[in-house]
């Protein structure tokens, strides 16, 4: 299948009063057609920082693009202007986040919200833009679009919210959709509806996706691939079967233990990762993992671990993968 974003060695920071916060470090990674790719790690781990390096949605400075290509459909975007950005931007690439009610505008119903977009990016009259509103209020699944149309954000439950940007994001077709963190504020029954109806909206339009979030649960049904980041870096990369059934790194490791199950059974071995992540404005010299490594050795503190091969697909950043470390079981073994 053909590659649709490729991002090669990016680095993005911060230039704050206290010095450079290096916020992602030397990160590449594609995303194939119609393939949908998660990017999990826990807050200030660089995941939504890549993707708005992407999309260039940082005000810069403080934000600084340092280096890096970003091939989007064969074109190199980073040499992008604003304005070609714009073009980009809800056209070819839709975005969805956390809290609708901070990207839906208050003031203005939810059908004029989606008309507003085909117009400006399908060229259509109103009348056919509001007609084609109705369609997408149907699609994502809201009830008696011809009511719901003329409603306000604030007569939307939260999960009917999300719907609503979902057909915002999607009323123009885009090849991508970027959905950071897109459940966290929802209920679970609630997050597990709007997971499935990405996952449909996603096979029939044929869309890529890249979901952002810090829990790995959420994304077992919906991801063809995962990625893990740690401290601005990828750690561990696989497809999702890889990584739920033979992750390789300590720190998915820590994830998966820390991943909340619906039966209630699993909920009693939940176990957070002890320690915070190391500060970015002096990124430790070894491992960045290193300090809330159980497994961790003298090399760990002193050199990075270089990315090995598990298989064609699955790569691992950690030294206890390297042909000369001394075995190690892996504690996610145990259980099955
Ligand atoms: Fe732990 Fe060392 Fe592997 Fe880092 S490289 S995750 S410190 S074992
Ligand atoms: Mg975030």
């Amino acid at each position: 299948r053909k590659i649709l974003l490729d991002i090669q060695n990016l680095e993005y920071s911060f230039d704050t009063y206290a010095g450079e916060v290096k916020a992602v470090r030397n990160v590449s990674f594609d995303v194939l057609k119609g393939d949908a790719l998660a990017i999990v790690g826990e807050s200030g781990c660089g995941k939504s920082v890549t993707m708005q390096a992407v999309l260039r949605l940082n005000p810069e400075p403080p934000g600084r693009f340092k280096a890096g290509r970003i091939i989007f459909d064969g074109k190199d975007i980073s040499k992008y202007t604003e304005k070609q950005m714009q073009s980009i931007r809800g056209s070819e690439i839709g975005m969805i986040f956390q809290d609708p009610m901070t990207s839906l505008n208050p003031t203005m119903s939810i059908g004029k919200q989606i008309a507003e977009v085909i117009i400006k990016h399908q060229k259509l009259s109103r009348s056919k833009a509001i007609e084609k509103a109705k369609d997408m209020l149907d699609i994502v699944g809201i009830p008696n679009a011809d009511k719901r149309i003329n409603q306000y954000p604030h007569e939307f439950s939260g999960g009917m919210r999300q719907r609503a940007m979902i057909a915002i994001a999607l009323a123009c077709k885009p090849k991508l959709l970027i959905a950071d963190e897109p459940t966290t504020a929802l209920d679970v029954t609630i997050q597990a509806q709007i997971l499935d109806l990405m996952k449909d909206l996603q096979r029939e339009f044929n869309t890529s996706i890249i979901i952002i979030t810090h829990d790995l649960g959420v994304v077992a049904d919906i991801a063809d691939r995962i990625i893990v980041m740690y401290a601005g870096k990828i750690i561990e990369r696989g497809t999702a079967y890889e990584i739920f059934k033979n992750p390789q790194h300590p720190y998915t490791w820590g994830l998966l233990k820390s991943v909340p199950r619906l039966d209630a059974e699993n909920k009693e071995r939940l176990v957070p990762i002890i320690g915070t992540p190391p500060d970015l404005f002096a990124p430790p010299p070894g491992c960045p993992f290193a300090a809330r490594c159980n497994y961790a050795m003298k090399i760990c503190l002193e050199a990075p671990p270089e990315e090995t091969e598990v298989s064609d697909t699955h790569k691992t950043s950690c030294w206890l993968k390297h042909p000369y470390a001394p075995s190690v079981e892996s504690s996610m073994g145990k259980g099955g």
